[in-house]
């Protein structure tokens, strides 16, 4: 099967101009200073905020 219709060179580029990926925002952990995402607990320390800490590495498994 073929399209009934040749899609124009214009309207495919018009339509893949919204597909571009955007890069990965991130933000350096107040603790430890490694890269982290935004609103996620540092994966190196463990660092939320000033009142929570999740445990990582052997830490958690102890
Ligand atoms: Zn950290």
């Amino acid at each position: 099967m073929h399209p009934a219709q040749k899609i124009s060179k214009s309207r495919k580029r018009k339509r893949r101009s919204h597909h571009a990926l955007s890069p990965i925002h991130y933000v350096r952990c107040a603790q430890c200073g490694s890269a982290k995402l935004p609103h996620a607990a540092c994966t190196n320390c463990g660092f939320v905020n000033p009142q929570l800490a999740i445990k990582v590495g052997e830490e958690a498994e102890a």
